[in-house]
């Protein structure tokens, strides 16, 4: 039944909700290989070989937010809070230019310093010394004025993982203030304004349940973004989420499958919270269907205060060396890093 099922969603591109549940907690390590030989397929007829590097930098750990899960949430008294300067920031570009970077991604906390006004000041600084590279940003829900600014400004793309479709289990995952309705009527904006937009979620948070993954297939089939970030949860010592277990390798790999079947043409990050939880964990993940990686081109010195979860992994790919590294391992998978901006772009049969 279950490799019915992959068969149906490789063909259809869709399944029922009822579908996604089976498929789901039907899999076995046989099917999961099966899922993942077609994932690769799809991928190849689409982006060929390549996977792109994006090159990460965690600018500022201030957040106004207070995510159960999150290790720089704001009640997190034990962070040591940082922002790095618009000079500092450039240098991590200059850097990672010269290693192939052609793309970069802001990533922070909510953090009320970084105006519009600096925001748009430090997008065109960036685009202005690297006109050839794509910015993303994801430095989370901003009002549809904000957005836009940016966007005028420069910034290609924005990820915004919706981190659960569900309300309720949203509820258990975040303070009031906070919803799943405002995150997806943002990632809506993001769309309508012309950005690449990257939505996702964590799997194995706490209270999450099959039912909820299917909620997130669904809702991903209706947002049709370009990007989808997904990662296990890992807990932090200082979260209200500290004693919780970690999310697995395996479903993750598994739910990376199936969102290629569904997506084709989607840019799929083999993610940080992945290799962190296993030593080649993103190399299973290119495996079993993924095509981005984002390596750290942040200084040195701040690596460990953007702590999000434990034992996040800190290397990078600042140094020749690191990118050579991460090199050998994608080519392990049969795949090769790409010197490019690496754009989405859409399946053959759909252009
Ligand atoms: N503040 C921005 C936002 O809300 O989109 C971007 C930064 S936020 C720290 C980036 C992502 O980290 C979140 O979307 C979440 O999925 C992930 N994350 C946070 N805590 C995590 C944890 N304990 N385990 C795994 N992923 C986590």
């Amino acid at each position: 039944d279950t490799e019915t099922l992959i068969d149906k969603l490789h063909r259809e591109r869709a399944l029922s909700g009822e579908e996604w549940v089976r498929v789901i907690d039907g899999r076995t390590p046989e099917t999961a290989e099966y899922l993942f030989g077609l994932a690769r397929q799809v991928r190849q007829a689409v982006y060929g070989k390549d996977v792109y590097i994006r090159g990460l930098i965690e600018f500022t750990n201030y957040c106004r937010n207070d995510c159960y899960y999150c290790g720089i949430r704001k009640s997190n008294s034990h962070v040591q809070r940082y922002r790095l300067s618009q000079d500092q920031i450039l240098d991590c570009c200059r850097q990672g230019y010269e290693l192939g970077f052609r793309t970069f991604v802001l990533q922070g906390g909510e953090d009320g310093w970084f105006t519009d006004e600096r925001m748009v000041c430090l997008i065109r600084s960036i685009k202005a010394g690297f006109p050839d590279c794509a910015l993303t940003l994801s430095i989370g829900e901003r009002g549809h004025d904000s957005y836009r600014a940016f966007f005028d400004a420069g910034a290609d793309r924005y990820l915004l993982r919706h981190e659960t479709s569900s309300s309720d289990h949203y509820a258990k995952l975040h303070p009031p203030s906070l919803s799943a309705a405002h995150r997806k009527a943002c990632l809506l904006d993001l769309k309508s304004i012309g950005y690449q937009v990257g939505a996702g979620f964590m799997v194995g948070s706490p209270f999450q349940e099959t039912r909820h993954l299917a909620q997130d297939m669904l809702f991903l089939k209706e947002l049709g973004p370009h990007m989808v970030g997904i990662g296990p949860f890992i807990p932090h010592r200082d979260t209200p989420f500290a004693g919780e277990e970690a999310g697995s390798l395996e479903l993750t790999l598994y739910m990376l499958g199936l969102l290629r079947l569904m997506l084709p043409d989607v840019l799929l990050p083999a993610t940080t919270a992945l290799g962190s939880i296993r030593d080649g964990g993103r190399e299973l993940g290119i495996l079993a269907g993924a095509n981005v990686v984002m390596p750290n081109l942040s200084p040195r010195d701040h690596r460990k205060d953007y702590s999000l979860y434990d034992n996040k992994l800190n290397t990078g790919a600042e140094s020749a060396e690191g990118l050579a590294d991460l090199s050998r391992r994608v080519e392990q998978t049969g795949c090769r890093i790409a010197v490019c901006r690496g754009d989405w772009r859409p399946c053959p049969d759909q252009e």
